[in-house]
């Protein structure tokens, strides 16, 4: 039981251990899907070592740091500061990254802005300086104060996600829709456009350079992941993917937050797989066909057995769901 009384179940529903506020939620199911998906069982409990820290130039001053615990974190060193894109899942982390902002460039970080509030992009805030401007969709903020629960999008021990801050998330500003912010002699662009991953997703767009940090609007490699329990949507990410992909001038390197910089191919074949298994899938609703079937339909496996795994969520069972909440 966690700190605040919450349970980690695995598989087969034996309590775990605390990891303070987060509860995982094991997913339950995967789609035979040709394009991007992959069974993938991570676990938990199994002795893992973080990736190497890695830095990455994107564009003039724009970077992106991956490996570690957590998902990828972009900083931009424009002018005389320093706007960073999401943290690590841990504090210790974080840090790390932060030295590596300190080699290329002396200024220091004045803002941050977090794309959504999974642990994996967001639990390593307390790293950055007090006097960081904290930016983040309004959404972001509601979700960190409901704490709902998430699917894990990344295979790290369960004490990663035990480090937890227990400080209070206080943002300095939030918006909805676009916010402009100037930097130097250029704007970064922070657009909300509603439910989609999670209800609060922001890009971080870059115009002048084409490149447009994401969060999980994206994954390379995995079907796309709706945290249902934040607000995500699945008829909502088509949309904000569309927005996406017109955005003028128009983006040509996209930055998840797994996995490595992606171009305009896999965007679109991440939209192509949200609407092919939501055609799918509401033709089999409304031809009243139940969950089991739209199981098997999709190939979806039962979740392992063994104490602390799970597979990666299926998109048509979430689709399902959806349509059925709508129903009711
Ligand atoms: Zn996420």
């Amino acid at each position: 039981m966690s700190d605040d009384g919450r349970v980690i179940s695995c598989a087969g529903g034996t309590m775990i251990r605390r990891i303070g506020r987060i509860l995982i939620a094991l997913s339950i199911s995967f789609t035979g899907l040709s394009i991007g998906a992959r069974s993938q069982v991570l676990n938990y409990l199994t002795k893992q070592k973080q990736p190497p820290l890695k830095i990455v130039k994107v564009a003039n001053g724009i970077y992106m740091a991956k490996g570690e615990w957590g998902s990828n974190v972009g900083f931009c060193t424009w002018n005389n500061e320093v706007l960073v894109i999401d943290s690590k899942a841990t504090k210790d982390a974080t840090e790390k990254v932060i030295k590596e902002i300190g080699k290329i460039t002396k200024n220091p970080i004045t803002r941050v802005v977090f794309t959504h509030s999974d642990p994996d992009s967001f639990n390593g805030r307390d790293a950055y300086p007090d006097t960081a401007e904290i930016i983040c969709s309004l959404r972001v903020l509601d979700d960190y104060k409901k704490n709902p629960t998430v699917y894990l999008e990344m295979n790290a021990p369960a004490a990663i996600y035990a480090a937890w801050p227990r400080s209070d998330f206080i943002p300095a500003m939030t918006f909805e829709g676009q916010l402009n912010i100037r930097l130097g002699h250029d704007e970064v662009t922070l657009l909300h456009y509603g439910p989609a991953h999670t209800s609060g997703d922001t890009i971080v767009w870059f115009p002048s350079d084409r490149v447009a940090f994401i969060g999980d609007l994206v994954f390379d490699g995995h079907e796309p992941l709706i945290q249902d329990q934040k607000g995500g949507n699945s008829l909502g990410l088509v949309r904000v993917l569309s927005i996406l992909f017109g955005l003028k001038p128009e983006v040509r390197t996209f930055i998840p937050s797994h996995g490595d910089p992606v171009g305009r191919d896999i965007v679109q074949q991440n939209l192509g797989t949200i609407e092919e298994v939501r055609s799918k899938v509401t033709a089999m609703f409304d031809a009243g066909k139940s969950l089991e079937d739209v199981k098997k339909a999709f190939g979806v496996r039962e979740p392992p057995q063994e104490a602390g795994a799970w597979i990666w969520p299926s998109l048509a069972v979430t689709v399902y769901r959806e349509l059925s909440r709508k129903k009711f």
